[in-house]
């Protein structure tokens, strides 16, 4: 019989977990290498929409994530500083679930399916040869035209949403809160600084409530937040862009990060892992070089991400911008077409 090669996977995140899950499922074998642990608590929206619940059913975990009590997620309201600004039905249900959990669930099913979980180990070969493939989350930038992206989130306790998924956006930073399983409220949000943010440790409860008076403020005022889920992740690279890799096999952020407005950067994880792996299983069986591998995941993603990432950096501009963000408040009541047709471009 012919000797099928092994992969192996640098990251544990959505992207490294959803490929090990294929890969173990055409019957390659695969190692996935994690530098950290599961469970554990990440920077994230939490808030999962376009085609990646598709790919968590097609591999085997949304029924269990949604028996965890992962919540679907109908409708969308939006806010500003100064009170509501619109509220509708999202297109299609997206899964509100959290990384604490979704992580370790995608991890379980890899290992149950015979794949390799290297945790806690920091991967430091090479990167850019045959069977290495790059999972490693989104390169880090200091500084995007001088302004420094911070992200906060922790989960609050007895928070009432007036929809399953609240948008509030305020000057410098937008906040997004969505229930996840167990009743709590995952508060997740971006913020923008020209300085460095020092004090986080003791700030970032007031960071997340918004300004005093805003209608976030008021929704989290009186909440407790879990200080255990609290995290927080700088130097985010939030112009979007294709990372110039071309001798490496990336997924995920590692290939670029969609701006979080978007609530679609674990959809483009989950998806790109879904196109690397038949061509990972033509290069195991010896079908394929390499070489041809590397052009083929560059140009999938390419195809099938290229225009989204644009459209989201499009979309990410324009909510930072006070102009747009007043016009919004106005057109949104009588152009609801207008945010629909931005959640499908940016899906
Ligand atoms: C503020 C914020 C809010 C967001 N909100 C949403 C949202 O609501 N909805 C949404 O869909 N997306 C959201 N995203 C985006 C989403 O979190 C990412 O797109 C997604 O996690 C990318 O998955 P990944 O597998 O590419 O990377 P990651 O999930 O970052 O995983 C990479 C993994 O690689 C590991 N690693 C790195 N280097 C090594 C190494 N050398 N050896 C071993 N392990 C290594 C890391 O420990 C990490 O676990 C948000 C992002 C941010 C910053």
């Amino acid at each position: 019989m012919k000797k099928v090669e092994r992969v192996t996977i640098v990251g544990g995140g959505l992207s490294g977990l959803a490929l090990g899950l294929r890969l173990r499922r055409l019957g390659v074998d695969c190692d996935v290498w994690e530098a950290q642990g599961y469970p554990r608590h990440r920077v994230c929206g939490e808030f999962l929409s376009g085609r990646g619940r598709q790919v968590l059913a097609e591999i085997g975990v949304l029924s269990q994530l949604e028996q965890e009590g992962a919540v679907l997620g109908r409708s969308v309201a939006f806010f500003s500083e100064r009170g509501a600004a619109g509220r509708g039905e999202l297109p299609e249900p997206a899964l509100c679930v959290s990384r604490y959990r979704l992580d370790a669930v995608l991890a379980e099913a890899l290992v149950a399916e015979g794949g390799v979980l290297r945790v806690g180990q920091r991967f430091v070969g090479a990167m850019n040869v045959p069977g290495v493939v790059r999972a490693t989350g989104r390169e880090p930038r200091t500084e995007d035209g001088g302004w420094r992206w911070l992200g906060l989130k922790a989960h609050a306790l007895g928070a009432e949403l007036s929809a399953d998924l609240e948008m509030h956006f305020h000057p410098d930073a937008y906040v997004g809160l969505c229930g996840v399983e167990g009743g709590r409220v995952n508060v997740c949000g971006l913020f923008r600084s020209r300085t460095p943010l020092s004090d986080l440790r003791q700030t970032w409860r007031d960071r997340l409530r918004g300004t005093r008076g805003s209608p976030l403020w008021e929704r989290l005022r009186n909440v407790e937040f879990d200080e255990t889920s609290f995290s927080a992740v700088a130097a985010l690279p939030l112009r979007p862009g294709r990372v110039a890799a071309p001798d490496e096999v990336r997924i995920g952020d590692g290939c670029g990060m969609i701006p979080p407005v978007t609530g679609n950067g674990m959809s483009i994880a989950l998806e790109s892992a879904s196109l690397a792996a038949p061509r990972l299983l033509a290069w195991s069986r010896g079908e394929v070089p390499w070489e041809s591998v590397r052009s083929a995941v560059h140009d999938d993603w390419e195809r099938t991400f290229g225009r989204r990432l644009q459209w989201a950096g499009a979309l990410q501009t324009a909510v930072m911008n006070p102009f747009v963000r007043r016009l919004w408040g106005i057109l949104f009541p009588v152009m609801p077409g207008l945010w629909r047709a931005a959640y499908f471009r940016t899906r």
